[in-house]
């Protein structure tokens, strides 16, 4: 929304993977926290075999997440397997499995899986966009009186590859520091009063099929999955483009046609965020950080 009202948006290449969310149909994508293996829990594939020496001799499961994360997929990528195992209870006496880690342990049982005996399904997910939409350090965007806060912003804070942990600044310090910029300087009387907002004028008034809207929705996160994913390079990319572009011709006729629901407004953002990552991907030849393009 903000680069169609013309803000500037940057390093929008720049998405962290998470290595290890829980991977089960039923369950909302949750995590399973990267301490488990520095207690000594090894990736290991589907016959239980550890996998990681293969893509970090040194640090194996213990390698910075963006490797292990590669690796992972990688490794699905190999052998069709549509996740990897966390092996908890071969490496670490069932009483520690305990008492670390209650948390993760009630979540997997809802679904099944006791960590002290079972192996946990795990595939790497989306976790933290470090790019967005550009800002200074009070939160202005590039367009007078347009402010952005969080995930969506891009302060620079976490250069190419951002720390674990690290939304409570985003959140909390520049949402402190925005609420005092506009306080001090935005007048009151310049507030804009919803009477002021003109009535959305519908252009069409048959319903969207609701078919439709979820099957684009579910080729944009196919096409991101797989070719603006993990490992990127040039063909992936420039076949990404090509099909969002054509899928952004098709929905953009649709929402011109029909009458707009959320779920279509939701798709027709969710397209141009993908072109917009995806041409961010394409421009930057050099891999860097969470940015990892194939020689
Ligand atoms: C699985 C997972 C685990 C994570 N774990 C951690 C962690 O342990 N520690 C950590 O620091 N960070 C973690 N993160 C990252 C962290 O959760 C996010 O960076 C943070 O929540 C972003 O907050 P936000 O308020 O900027 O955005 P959001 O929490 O995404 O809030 C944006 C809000 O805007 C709403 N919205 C969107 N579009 C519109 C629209 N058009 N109109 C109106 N409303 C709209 C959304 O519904 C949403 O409520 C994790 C992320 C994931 C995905």
């Amino acid at each position: 929304m903000a680069q169609r009202a013309s803000a500037r948006v940057i390093n929008c290449e720049f998405i962290q993977f998470h290595p290890t969310a829980f991977y089960h149909i039923n369950a909302p994508c949750f995590l399973i926290s990267e301490t488990v293996r520095g207690e000594g829990a090894r990736l290991v594939d589907g016959n239980g075999k550890p996998f990681m020496e293969r893509y970090d001799r040194k640090w194996k499961d213990l390698a910075p997440r963006d490797v292990v994360a590669r690796g992972i997929y990688q490794e699905m990528l190999n052998s069709g397997a549509s996740n990897v195992f966390l092996d908890l209870a071969s490496y670490i006496p069932r009483a520690k499995i305990k008492g670390h880690f209650p948390t993760i342990r009630q979540e997997c049982l809802r679904y099944g899986v006791d960590i002290t005996r079972d192996l946990a399904p795990v595939v790497p997910a989306a976790h933290y966009f470090c790019g967005g939409i550009w800002v200074d350090e009070w939160g202005r965007t590039t367009v007078d009186q347009l402010y952005a806060v969080g995930e969506v912003a891009c302060t620079g804070v976490h250069g190419a590859n951002r720390l674990a942990s690290a939304s409570l600044l985003e959140g909390l310090v520049f949402g402190d520091r925005i609420s005092r910029e506009i306080n001090k300087s935005l007048p009151g009387s310049s507030a804009p009063s919803p009477e002021d907002i003109p009535a959305w004028q519908s252009t069409g008034s048959e319903e969207p099929d609701a078919a439709l809207v979820q099957q684009d929705m579910s080729s944009i996160k196919n096409i991101m999955w797989n070719y603006v994913g993990l490992v990127r390079n040039d063909h992936r990319l420039a076949r990404a483009i090509r099909d969002l572009r054509s899928l952004e011709t098709e929905i953009e006729r649709f929402y011109r046609s029909v009458r707009l629901t959320d779920e279509l407004i939701g798709l027709r953002n969710a397209v141009r965020a993908a072109i917009i990552v995806a041409a961010a991907a394409w421009s930057n030849k050099a891999g860097m950080g969470c940015h990892y393009r194939e020689p």
